[in-house]
Formats: structure tokens, C-alpha cells, sequence
């Protein structure tokens, strides 16, 4: 028996989440009184999991999957859980792991519990803590089967250091014809930009900024900050902004460490997207807005007097901290 997680990277680089996720593993590993192995998929650096527990690392390269590919890794995962002999499989709940784990959960015939915030609060029944309805609520969830798999919500566990030395081995899974028969021939990424599912800090206006033309400051807001911009969802319904800003309950999900709400007023089903941020600051002239009782800290004022003011003290704070 051991414990298997699988570590995301994005063109050879790990995210965060990942060493979230491992740091999370060695917390299950300890409570099953087990080992930990990690296995990545080409990246580079895997070593650096030793310091958060990994007792094992398993390298996987093949040029067959430099693009991510659901089926494919979904194969690679379920060879690396066998391989150790795991029981509990780990991944995370990022747009790349939501559809991964189906298949995942399939192939490996086990029990899969999405959004988990918490070490397992009882290992015999085997219980975790998940976000459920749209992060509004939570749910106990007792997972079965024999194997376990576990969605790590982003920016819940935390990174925990974990000084082991870890073994290292390369892995050649065998890959089917039918792992691959939908792939991605070529990915256009925006460059030199922040994305809303990978940044610590978010910048996002509302339909208070009254047009498209007023986005110049959010914009350098978020640059000072090296922050990704969003949007409410009548924003990008309107064209000021791109779909891919759209936040919230029909958007994309934030779970940032800190979120800049400018001008939304804090609907719940823009709330329903950004409650799992950790620190949520709000701006808006309407005392009564309902983000208000939502916000850790708020601004009852102008953007258009705020914002500006906001960056030129961040601005000065640059220069004096350089
Ligand atoms: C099924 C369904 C799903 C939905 N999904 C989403 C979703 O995923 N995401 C989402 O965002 N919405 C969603 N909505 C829409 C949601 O209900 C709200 O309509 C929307 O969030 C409001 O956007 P807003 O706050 O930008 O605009 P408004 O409601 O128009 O609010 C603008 C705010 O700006 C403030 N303001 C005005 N001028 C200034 C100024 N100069 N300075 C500072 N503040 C100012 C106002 O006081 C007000 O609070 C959904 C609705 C439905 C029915």
C-alpha cells in the first residue's frame, strides 16, 4: 500500500498546486502509515518534492505527451498507482484535473471525491471535507472502494515542508493507439499574462467602470500587482471584456490569495466563484453593496478616485522598496 501523487506541470514547470498536492500526500501517507511516491509527467526539477514529503519520485518523459491529454494521462496515472501498489491517489482539482479525474477514477475503479479542503478527518471510514454548491457549503464525504481518488482544491491545504530523501526513477508506461485518438495538434497561449487559474492576486471590475475605456486602470493596477485581470459576467457579456475574465458561478472559479473586487456588487453567483479567495477586498460607492459582507476589507468610494490613488501609492511603494 502507498500513496500516489500526481504532480501538474505546464510546459516542464510545476505549479504551485502541485507541491500543495504532494505536501497534502505526505499528510495521508503519515495518517495510513505509508509511504509517498510522486510521479510527473516531463518536468523538470522533480527533485524539489523531496522537501515536501516525496519518499519516491517516478519521472515519466515522452514526447507523446508533451500537450496534456486526459485519456492518455489518465492511462500513465493508473500504470504509476499500480506500479506502487497505491491506494490513494491524488491529483488536483484544476481545469486539467476535473477532466482527468473521471477517466482516472474509471480506470483505477475507485471511489473520487472532487474540491478537498482537508486532510482526511477519518482514515476507517475513509472521510474528507469538500467544498460542495459552489463552494457555499461543505460536505463529509466517506469514500468506499478499496482505491481512493482525492481532488485537492487549489489554496487549501497549503505548502508544508517536509525534508526527505526521496529515491528517483524513470518510468515508461506503456500508451495505447487509442490514448490519442483526440489530440491537441497546437495550443495558442497568451503571452506575458497572468491567468486568472494560476494567479495569487486577481484584479477584477465590474459593471461600475461604466465602458471598456476605463480599463486602463485595472490593467495597471494588475501590473503593479503581477496580477491577472477578471470581470463580472455582464462585463464580458457586454464585449468590454473577454469571456475568458468571466468569473463566478457560469465563469471561471478564483481562488486567490488575494482578490480585488472593483465596481461588482457582489451578486452570489459572482460570489460563488471567488469565495474560496483567501483575502477579498472591495470597492465600491454603494455602502449597501452586497460584496460588503463578503469583503475582508472595503473601500466605500469612487474607482475612478480610488483606484488611481491606490496605484500611485503602489507605485511609490515600489520605487521606495526597489
Ligand atoms: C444563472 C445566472 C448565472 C450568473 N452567473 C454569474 C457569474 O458567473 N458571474 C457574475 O459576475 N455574475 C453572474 N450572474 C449575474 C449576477 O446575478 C449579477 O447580475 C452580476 O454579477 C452583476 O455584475 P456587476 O456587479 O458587475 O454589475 P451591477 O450589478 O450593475 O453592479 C455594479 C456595482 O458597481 C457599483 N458602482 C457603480 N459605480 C461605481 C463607481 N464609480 N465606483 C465603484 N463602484 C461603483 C455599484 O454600486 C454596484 O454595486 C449570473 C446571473 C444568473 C441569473
Amino acid at each position: 500500500m502507498s500513496v500516489l501523487v500526481y504532480a501538474e506541470s505546464s510546459e516542464g514547470k510545476f505549479k504551485k498546486i502541485a507541491f500543495e498536492a504532494v505536501s497534502y500526500g505526505k499528510k495521508v501517507a503519515e495518517l495510513l502509515g505509508t509511504k509517498l511516491s510522486v510521479l510527473t509527467i516531463n518536468a523538470e526539477n522533480a527533485s524539489t518534492f523531496s522537501d515536501y514529503g516525496a519518499e519516491k519520485i517516478i519521472k515519466v518523459n515522452n514526447e507523446k505527451l508533451s500537450n496534456f491529454n486526459a485519456k492518455a494521462y489518465a492511462d500513465v496515472i493508473k500504470q504509476g498507482a499500480e506500479k506502487e501498489s497505491a491506494d490513494v491517489i491524488i491529483i488536483d482539482s484544476s481545469n486539467d484535473g476535473i477532466y482527468l479525474a473521471p477517466l482516472l477514477a474509471v480506470n483505477l475503479e475507485a471511489g473520487y471525491a472532487s474540491n478537498v479542503v482537508e486532510a482526511p478527518s477519518s482514515i476507517s471510514p475513509f472521510t474528507v471535507k469538500r467544498k460542495a454548491f459552489s463552494n457555499k457549503a461543505f460536505d463529509n464525504t466517506e469514500i468506499k472502494t478499496a482505491r481512493k481518488l482525492i481532488g485537492l482544491a487549489k489554496n487549501s491545504f497549503g505548502l508544508v515542508e517536509n525534508k526527505t530523501s526521496a529515491t528517483e526513477e524513470d518510468f515508461t508506461p506503456t500508451l495505447a493507439e487509442g490514448d490519442f485518438n483526440i489530440t491537441s495538434t497546437s495550443i495558442d497561449k497568451a503571452k506575458g499574462k497572468v491567468t486568472i487559474a494560476d494567479a495569487d492576486i486577481v484584479v477584477s471590475g465590474g459593471r461600475g467602470l461604466k465602458g471598456p475605456e476605463n480599463w486602463g486602470m485595472i490593467e495597471e493596477l494588475a501590473d503593479i500587482l503581477g496580477a491577472a485581470t477578471a470581470c463580472s459576467k455582464p462585463v464580458s457579456d457586454l464585449g468590454w471584456r473577454p469571456h475568458s475574465e468571466h468569473v463566478g458561478q457560469t465563469g471561471k472559479p478564483v481562488a486567490a490569495n488575494l482578490y480585488i473586487a472593483i465596481g461588482i456588487s457582489g451578486a452570489i453567483q459572482h460570489l460563488a466563484g471567488i469565495n474560496s479567495s483567501k483575502v477579498k477586498v472591495v470597492i465600491n460607492t454603494d455602502p449597501e453593496a452586497p460584496f460588503f459582507k463578503a469583503a475582508d476589507y472595503g473601500i466605500v468610494g469612487d474607482a475612478f478616485e480610488v483606484v488611481p490613488k491606490l496605484i500611485e501609492k503602489l507605485k511609490e511603494f515600489k520605487a521606495q522598496n526597489a
